[in-house]
């Protein structure tokens, strides 16, 4: 690897290692465990005198290939594989607490992410304290002597809602406590969290990582000495490890990572635009745009407006489901970060567990309607909105 090359290039080439066969694409080592020439071989592996493989569980080369790629274009010092997302995030956050630990998190999170904060941390004696992520003070007034991690994700799903994340690293750092930041809505494209300040970022590779539907997959990027000292333990013998044919698939994703997030941004800030004059939508949210209220901090932490866009269609639930109902082109599904252009209700599926009234704090109304842009042709993309406008 030449040290001058860009991220495109190295999107391509980094952290492969090529077996003595030469092979051009990544090998994939479909493997669960290594064998060793010699009783003393394994001796000296398992005491950590010679490197290389013991299990799948542990390490992989296929895996390794996908985290070395992932780490080089984080700009992090070293990262960890994980069979999905949550298994990304759960280890990240659990890892290192105990009893008595106060975790403060933004409170416009993903579905699960919420549930482990708000429901399992305190089964084990976490406390935690959900705050809105978009207000520094309330950062700073939800901090206490014994707050070890701060947690967000910016933007949020699914009101793309921002957080200042170089503001909260700081406030972390002068409490001597850690910044998570789940980067999946922005993507490693879009926007660097470690250049911002935070500790640790994760992903769930499942979007746009993978970015073609195909597999789950996550990954947990930090500073060597945490991953050693406090993750690596947790992560070896609970096993969320990635399997080496995804990581394998991961790998593919990554060589087309920033064509695909480059089309799928241009395909959302020209739907944005077109949404923001239609009589039948009360509202559009899109970072890229001018008129969203945190405009600046975009510009300031992101490189790009964002692949998704969320909605209000005037007339409410009824009319969401209408207009859901009548799209031809554009699919029904909870995921995002696909190839294929996906449509969500979030009041009525991915966010369904939450109180009508920690929806409203949310501002996810029974009106809005959360839009993932996949790779089609624009045109294709805004003929279909405007037709499913015209039915509702
Ligand atoms: C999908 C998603 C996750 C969870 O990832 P999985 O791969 O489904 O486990 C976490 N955070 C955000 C923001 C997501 O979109």
């Amino acid at each position: 690897m030449n040290e001058n090359w860009k991220p495109a290039t190295r999107l391509v080439h980094a952290g492969q290692t090529r077996s003595e066969h030469g092979e051009t694409s990544e090998a994939l080592y479909l493997t669960q465990g290594f064998v060793y020439d010699s009783a003393e071989a394994a001796e000296a592996r398992f005491a950590g005198d010679e490197p290389g493989y013991i299990y799948s569980r542990y390490a992989n080369p296929t895996v390794s290939m996908f985290e070395e790629r992932m780490r080089d274009l984080e700009g992090a010092e070293a990262a960890f594989g994980t069979a999905s997302g949550m298994g990304a995030i759960s280890s990240a956050l659990l890892c290192d607490l105990k009893a008595g630990d106060h975790v403060v998190a933004a409170r416009a999170l993903f579905g699960s992410c919420r549930w482990v904060v708000e429901k399992l941390m305190p089964q084990f004696g976490i406390e935690t304290t959900l705050v809105d992520g978009a207000d520094m003070d309330a950062w700073k007034a939800a901090v206490r002597h014994n707050t070890k991690t701060l947690f967000l994700e910016s933007p949020t799903n699914p009101t793309l809602e921002l957080c200042d994340i170089a503001a909260v690293a700081a406030l972390a750092n002068e409490n001597r406590a850690r910044l998570v930041v789940d980067n999946v809505f922005a993507t490693p494209i879009q926007q660097k969290p470690l250049e911002l300040g935070a500790h640790t970022v994760v992903y769930s590779a499942t979007k746009h990582i993978d970015g073609q539907g195909r597999c789950l997959g996550g990954i947990v990027l930090s500073d060597e000495e945490w991953l050693n000292d406090h993750y690596y333990d947790y992560f070896r013998h609970t096993g969320p490890s990635l399997s080496p044919f995804n990581a394998w698939v991961l790998l593919k994703g990554l060589e087309t990572l920033p064509l695909r997030v480059a089309q799928q941004t241009a395909n959302a800030a020209k739907v944005a635009d077109h949404l923001a004059e239609h009589k039948a939508v009360s509202r559009v949210i899109y970072p890229g745009r001018d008129d969203h209220p945190q405009a600046e901090l975009a510009k300031r932490q992101m490189t790009g407006g964002s692949t998704l866009v969320a909605f209000e269609l005037a007339g409410g639930k009824a009319s969401a489901f209408a207009f859901e109902n009548a799209l031809q082109l554009v699919a029904i599904s909870n995921n995002l970060g696909d190839a294929k252009s996906l449509i969500t209700h979030p009041a009525t599926t991915t966010h369904k567990n939450l109180s009508d009234a920690d929806r409203d704090t949310l501002g996810i109304s029974p009106g809005m309607v959360r839009l993932s842009l996949g790779l089609e042709d624009a045109d294709d993309l805004l003929a279909d909105i405007e037709q499913a406008l015209a039915k509702v």
